[in-house]
């Protein structure tokens, strides 16, 4: 399999050179001592999650490949059975396409460059998009020529509960919707409705209502539809968070499905967060201490944007190679290594009270929107990966947690 990376700025995530690593987090500091961020991937982790989505979901799942596009994150999730990609850019399906050539890539973008709608037909085979405007479509009819197209309309849905509303930026109203349904009809293989509850919804009444929202779009178009794609926006746990399992936004979109009694239509799915957050660990170290306030090698400019204003708590573990510690665990908020004011993370991360320079700390859950984020600012963008077969530091509900390695 050859590999597409990205080519940027950003320096990539290097592999140490060392030999036979261990295979726990713990381990791997201890052989290592790493000076930089160091990212910890967990295949088998990401492939359970992906698999037990897609055991639980009655339709089709595909990747939101945004959230993380490490080439070893798309291949734990192929080896868990995903098959099909939610990609929003010609640099994700080139990314895609070069890994896997029996992929099926969905362009899930509602406003893409007309150069990225004809490499992905033409070079990629690329026949699903979505849209929202009726100068999306002519866009995508024109620079696809129309043949064997599958068409989704990305409906908006009104302000929902999810942690990150999405509402605000993408999505057609319902009338036009209907209107946009009409117009793609005749030249649409499968016709679809698809929307965005949002990252992190925590309720699972939200994909009901929308579900509920895309029926009545539906039958007020009076034209034949065959999808229905409910998006991504499937939670995980966090330490002020435990979720309601994913047996209940599964059981949610089912019974919406049954009241919206839409005969013949399929269900699509866009998970990012949920399938590979728990996929990924970020060690950093600290490189001093002020009362409460930890400096770290890793900060919102890097792989901890999410730490910052959005406020996510992350889970952490010190690890002190060679010694444990039993202080008693204390709340401390984060710095970041950059210069900016901004970089600052708010916490409370719960860790034992003598943590002190030269420490590590494990912060896990950062398989989502943790290393894509990563910039260069401030020359601070060195960061090595491994691969670590240990459980992650939380357990998301209703997922199949991997076998912890020997
Ligand atoms: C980001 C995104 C997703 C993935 O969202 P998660 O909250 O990570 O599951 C799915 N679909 C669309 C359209 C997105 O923009």
């Amino acid at each position: 399999m050859t590999e597409f990376r990205f080519r940027g700025a950003v320096a990539p995530l290097r592999r140490p050179a060392a030999p036979a690593l261990p295979s726990n987090v713990a381990g791997v500091v201890a052989a290592l001592r790493p000076e930089d961020p160091l990212h910890c991937l967990r295949p088998a982790t990401i492939s359970a999650a992906g698999a037990t989505f897609q055991a639980a979901f009655p339709g089709t799942t595909m990747y939101a490949v945004k959230c993380n596009p490490d080439p070893t994150v798309l291949r734990a999730l192929w080896a868990g059975g995903l098959r099909h990609f939610d990609c929003a850019s010609a640099g994700e399906v080139r990314l895609v396409r070069s890994m896997f050539p029996e992929a099926v890539i969905h362009f899930m973008h509602p406003v893409k460059a007309r150069g990225a709608i004809r490499e992905a037909y033409a070079t990629h085979g690329v026949r699903d998009f979505v849209l929202d405007s009726t100068a999306e479509l002519a866009k995508i009819l024109e620079e696809t020529g129309g043949q064997g197209l599958n068409l989704i309309v990305r409906l908006g849905l009104p302000k929902g509960s999810a942690v990150y509303d999405l509402s605000g930026k993408f999505g057609a109203e319902p009338a036009e919707a209907v209107a946009l349904l009409r117009a793609a009809r005749s030249h649409a293989g499968k016709l679809g409705v698809s929307f965005h509850v949002g990252s992190q919804c925590l309720d699972p009444s939200a994909y009901a209502r929308a579900i509920a929202l895309a029926a009545s779009v539906i039958r007020e178009s009076g034209v034949a539809v065959e999808v229905l794609d409910v998006g991504g926006g499937f939670p995980v746990a966090y330490p002020d968070v435990v979720p309601p399992p994913l047996s209940a936004f599964m059981d949610s979109i089912a019974t919406a499905m049954a009241e919206a009694a839409l005969p013949g239509v399929e269900l699509w799915a866009e998970p990012g967060r949920a399938l590979v957050a728990g996929g990924a660990s970020i060690v950093v170290q600290v490189q001093a201490r002020r009362d409460g306030m930890l400096f770290i090698n890793d900060g919102v400019y890097g792989a901890l944007s999410d730490a910052g204003v959005p406020g996510f708590r992350f889970p952490v573990k010190l690890i002190r190679p060679g010694s444990a510690s039993t202080a008693e665990t204390v709340p401390f908020s984060f710095f970041g290594p950059t210069c900016d004011t901004a970089d600052r993370m708010e916490g409370p991360f719960l860790l034992p009270a003598d943590v002190a320079e030269g420490d590590w700390i494990e912060v896990g859950q950062l398989g989502a929107y943790g290393a894509c984020l990563r910039t260069a600012f401030n020359g601070m963008d060195r960061a090595g990966v491994v691969e670590v077969a240990d459980l992650p530091l939380l357990e998301t509900p209703g997922y199949v947690q991997a076998v912890q390695a020997a």
